[in-house]
């Protein structure tokens, strides 16, 4: 055969029909049907396949018949082949990632709890959720690399670093997930300087699909271990891995940071995540109490929302504070109980004698409304107020349940009561003198949180 006018395409296509014949077909379309020819000259036919497994397998199992099909295709012969593993892109992805899995880091340290399916939504955390969501999705394919999710502590930043790991490793069991605090990195990095293997150290790092890092405002000051995270950060930003991170505030108020690293965080999407409010709180007790098998009434948990207010840790932690109580001195969970934890942990120091008498009396004593008047049917507008801030004080001082306040103010519905606890909380936010009134009555009381 004249190879000038055949092309490789139609040589190899010859002696593919030949093997064809001689080989069951199972083989054929294992084996022989993934080459590609690449090149035919000076009687050497170069075939491409697609692993160095393939190669190895073809040589010691079918280099005879191989062999013996090119000779009778190629006329002036004798003409040899040679295997090359194919080096298109796909390949060489898919070899990196068995390569990768093989040797897989020991740091892909995702707490299995933090979910994306547990984690509360509310309008201070839906953007940063949302964000996670999307990245979890396509990691490294959206405009948001890298994201960084930022804000104060006890917010759910880490359960959102976590629930983006596990996400996608349910996707892609096999995908590498790095996950480490920049405390942790800082570790391995100093570690691996006094053991002469930074090379090893960025290898790690470098073979991530995805690289997690949490609170990289610790990363404050320590120059060296930037240096290598810029360095991480650009080569798998470069390649398109996806690069999560959080930290306690935006980005560019990071002090301490070298400003290239601030300015590569910002070329990809900075969210927050804000105090939780109100009824977020409620959410979060209900569903964490539940969670913990304890059994809180409505009333309970609003008197917790109303006082743990900072952030979600805390609220947790006072669930478990509030069983723990219970358990190891043995005391039922009643109010009580209850308002002795979170007097505790708000550090605030309101007696839990404090009775629905003491605090119309004092609200009589700031609004100069008979207390009788407090507590009786009148609408006037003064009169109606001042009974809405004593049950929107019973409520907040003493937790005392929407029904029993009801009660004791005219026979009202706990509906009522509702109204009157929020309609005082909104007024607050525009009149000063109502909230001057709350202060000092709070402080009269001594109860400050
Ligand atoms: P941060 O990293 O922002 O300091 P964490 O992620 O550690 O906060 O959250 C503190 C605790 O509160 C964790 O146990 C976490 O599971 C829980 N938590 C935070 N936000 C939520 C949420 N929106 N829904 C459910 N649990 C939450
Ligand atoms: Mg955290």
């Amino acid at each position: 055969m004249d190879k000038t006018k055949t092309t490789k395409e139609d040589l190899w296509g010859l002696i593919f029909d030949i093997l064809a014949k001689r080989l069951p077909s199972h083989a054929l379309n294992t084996w022989f049907s993934p080459i590609v020819p690449v090149s035919f000259n000076n009687k050497k036919i170069t075939l491409s396949v697609p692993s160095q497994f393939f190669l190895e397998w073809i040589e010691s199992h079918y280099s005879e018949q191989l062999l013996h099909a090119i000779n009778q295709v190629v006329e002036d012969g004798p003409a040899i082949f040679q295997l090359t593993v194919s080096k298109d892109k796909e390949k060489i992805e898919e070899d990196q990632r068995v390569r990768r899995v093989q040797e897989k880091p020991k740091k892909n340290r995702v707490n299995k709890n933090y979910l994306f399916k547990n984690f509360i939504e509310g309008s201070n955390n839906e953007f940063a959720k949302n964000a996670s969501l999307a990245v979890a999705d396509s990691p490294g394919e959206s405009k948001f690399n890298p994201l960084i999710v930022y804000g104060g502590v006890g917010l759910g930043k880490t359960h959102l670093l976590h629930a983006i790991g596990n996400s996608v490793l349910e996707k892609k069991p096999y995908s590498n997930v790095v996950l480490v605090t920049s405390e942790q990195f800082t570790l391995d990095f100093v570690n691996s300087l006094r053991k002469n293997k930074t090379i090893e150290f960025s290898k790690t790092y470098r073979k991530a699909d995805l690289l997690l890092i949490d609170d990289i405002q610790f990363f404050r000051g320590k120059e060296q271990t930037q240096e290598q995270f810029f360095h991480t950060f650009n080569e798998l930003y470069q390649s398109g891995r996806q690069i999560v991170m959080t930290s306690d505030r935006f980005p560019s108020e990071l002090k301490g940071l070298q400003d290239r690293l601030i300015s590569r965080f910002q070329s990809g999407l900075s969210v927050d995540i804000q105090p939780p409010n109100f009824e977020i709180r409620v959410a979060i007790l209900l569903e964490k109490s539940e969670q913990n098998g304890l059994n809180l009434n409505y009333d309970a948990i609003e008197f917790i929302a109303r006082h743990i207010k900072n952030n979600i840790r805390d609220l947790e932690g006072t669930i478990i504070r509030i069983l723990a109580k219970s358990s190891l001195m043995n005391k039922p969970i009643d109010f009580a109980l209850i308002k002795d934890v979170v007097r505790e942990r708000t550090g605030s120091g309101f007696s839990s004698e404090l009775t629905i008498e003491d605090i119309v009396k004092k609200v009589s004593e700031i609004t100069k409304v008979k207390e009788k008047e407090i507590t009786g049917k009148s609408r006037k507008m003064e009169i109606a107020q001042a009974r809405q801030l004593s049950m929107y004080l019973c409520r907040n001082i003493i937790g005392t349940s929407l029904n029993n306040i009801g009660f004791h103010f005219g026979g009202r519905d706990h509906s009522t009561v509702i109204h009157a606890v929020k309609s005082i909380d909104k007024k607050q936010e525009k009149d000063s003198r109502l909230r001057d009134q709350v202060k000092s009555i709070r402080q009269d009381l001594d109860f400050t949180v």
